[in-house]
């Protein structure tokens, strides 16, 4: 199973795409996520795009888009895939169904987390991050998924790991870069949303993300066969 989930940041996308990847046992991958491990181990490719992150913006497509395409082409990711952060913007999405297209790879499924800026944006200040698993979801601002105080200090409440924030969290103006990007319709990532909607393959599972993380999570289920 070939699935894209989309969502703005807040929306509680790596949270539900955690939870598809585990039923499914298929490769999890998150653009944002490759980026930030490559900025921890100090790599050439994390040098480059730690600016463009911490400042919200796209990090140019000639080194995301063949960064994601070679990750699709390994070993793992046969028994299926979902694929989470890319793509971002309207090339990114052209590239990538040629991509698929010249590789006879079936995209399945579309899921769109629609949530609405402003609540999105509440959303993203407030959560933390696990240094065990970014998906472990944490966030001070919601009883459900608060953090646990532990030796005096607020930790993961799935596993007890130290609790981090992302520095693109806690700034204002690379939130509403992220969010313009975004919510763009046409060239960004709605616009790459629409696309993949707009094809006749795959099927589109839109789900309301001011639910809670069970009911979000249960609304695709349900569509997902
Ligand atoms: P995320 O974890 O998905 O919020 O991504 C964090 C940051 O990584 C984004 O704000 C971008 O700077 C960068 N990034 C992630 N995915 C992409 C992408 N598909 N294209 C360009 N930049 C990306």
């Amino acid at each position: 199973m070939n699935i894209l989930i989309f969502g703005p940041n807040g929306s509680g996308k790596g949270t539900q795409g955690a939870i598809v990847q585990k039923k499914y046992s298929i490769a999890h991958i998150e653009s944002g996520a490759i980026f930030r491990k490559n900025i921890g181990e100090g790599t050439e490719l994390g040098k480059k795009a730690k600016a463009y992150i911490d400042r919200g913006d796209l990090v140019p497509d000639d080194i995301t888009i063949p960064m994601i395409i070679n990750r699709l082409k390994e070993p793992d990711c046969k028994s299926g895939w979902l694929l989470d952060g890319f793509p971002r913007n309207k090339v990114q999405a052209e590239t990538l169904a040629k991509a698929l297209k010249d590789g006879g790879i079936k995209l399945d499924y579309v899921i769109e987390i629609v949530l609405a800026r402003e609540v999105a944006k509440l959303r993203i200040t407030g959560r933390r991050l696990c240094v065990n698993d970014n998906n472990h979801p944490n966030h001070i601002a919601f009883e459900a998924i608060k953090p646990v105080e532990k030796n005096g200090k607020l930790s993961c409440r799935v596993c007890g790991g130290d609790l981090k924030t992302r520095p693109d969290d806690q700034d204002d103006a690379a939130i509403g870069k992220r969010h313009d990007i975004y919510y763009d319709d046409k060239t960004g990532t709605m616009a790459a949303v629409n696309f993949f909607k707009n094809l006749s393959g795959p099927k589109t599972i839109s789900v309301d993300g001011t639910a809670s993380i069970p009911e979000v999570s249960e609304a695709i289920m349900r569509q997902l066969a």
